[in-house]
């Protein structure tokens, strides 16, 4: 199910630490991350009459602050950063955001549901790996070598990953509108990857800064999680598809991975039939109870290592939660604690 109609009309990229400019006053930033699959982070910065807006800010490295340092003094024709948008939690987007916030002493920009749920994994991280969290990945169909990983990792990565979360902040939401220089940015909250992810569209620059809600050549992480075990993301973040479907077509979208690009409205379309086919596979192999676990090898067309287990069992209940919430499987909890799933009514005919 390869796309090919997303094309990447800049034919560039910048370098690590290094600026180009996509459009008048908008400049595309590109870091190192060290994630697999991931490995660069986009983030940009939009001119503004008497200063920069950031949008993200990269994971908490030195590396990347210094990176930064350089830009601020190469690039930003002697003006401040007068403020930094953050479009969701996650540690490459808000990693910076304390050391940035601070340096400049300017205020975060995000909405209520992403800075609260920063602030809070980054409150609550602790040694040790909280009871919930086991009893969950336990219910889950974990077995103990994968629990013993699971305590292994305690609970501070998100900290760790992360300067001081700020204590406050400002709040955009959906349909708010920010103008930066000469360009009025709506803000379009989309939902699934993340609780209350912004990305910003510039109407009259047909301009997309989509964060994570809308990536080329990879689908966006929807996983569920210990803090929200009955989540249903799939649902939100198809109901975000058909809001960001109705921009024109000619959108230039610049994503948080991989490249500036055009055909969001293809790309769109792969993301529904790649979890249609996901969901109709998950669909045929429940006939008979299964756990999360069970699952993998249906959902995935390779071997996962343990690293990606974690994220491909949360990505399969979010999955299964979707068909849950469609009412076309059941879960029910057997007898070894596990949470199974099965197709609505196989059960009743099992018992007549
Ligand atoms: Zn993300």
């Amino acid at each position: 199910m390869k796309n090919k109609e997303i094309e990447y009309p800049l034919n560039t990229r910048p370098g690590d630490g290094e600026v180009l400019e996509v459009a008048e006053g908008l400049l595309w930033v590109r870091m190192p991350i060290p994630i697999p699959g991931l490995d660069y982070i986009n983030l940009y910065l939009l001119e503004d009459d008497n200063g920069w807006t950031m949008v993200d800010s990269g994971l908490n490295t030195k590396e990347i602050r210094d990176l930064w340092k350089s830009i601020f003094e190469k690039h930003l024709k002697g003006k401040p950063i007068t403020r930094l948008i953050c479009t969701h939690f996650h540690p490459d987007h808000m990693g910076q955001a304390g050391w940035v916030t601070y340096k400049w002493k300017i205020p975060l920009t995000m909405t209520f549901g992403e800075w609260t749920f920063g602030r809070m994994l980054y409150l609550e991280a602790a040694e040790k790996t909280p009871d919930f969290v086991i009893d969950f990945y336990t219910s889950i169909g974990f077995d103990e070598a994968m629990i013993q990983r699971v305590r292994d990792r305690g609970f501070s990565n998100f900290r760790q990953a992360m300067s001081p979360v700020p204590m406050g902040f400002d709040r955009i939401a959906d349909g708010d509108v920010i103008t930066i220089g000469k360009r009025d940015w709506q803000v379009i909250v989309g939902k699934g990857h993340s609780p209350e992810h912004a990305c910003l569209y510039s109407k009259s620059d047909g301009l997309l800064i989509s964060g994570d809600q809308v990536l080329p050549r990879i689908t966006p992480h929807i996983g569920v999680y210990p803090a929200e075990p009955l989540a249903n993301p799939l649902k939100k973040f198809i109901q975000s598809i058909d809001i960001l479907d109705k921009l024109p077509r000619d959108t230039l979208v610049l994503p948080a991975h991989n490249d500036v690009f055009t055909g969001l409205h293809n790309q769109l379309e792969y993301y529904k039939s790649h979890h249609d086919d996901r969901l109709n596979r998950l669909i045929s192999a429940c006939d008979s109870p299964q756990s999360a676990l069970d699952l993998l090898p249906i959902l995935f067309d390779r071997e996962l290592n343990e690293g990606d287990k974690s994220m491909g069992i949360a990505e399969g209940l979010a999955h299964c939660h979707y068909l849950v919430g469609e009412g076309r499987l059941d879960r029910v909890r057997g007898d070894d604690g596990v949470w199974k799933f099965q197709k609505s009514g196989e059960r009743h005919k099992a018992v007549a």
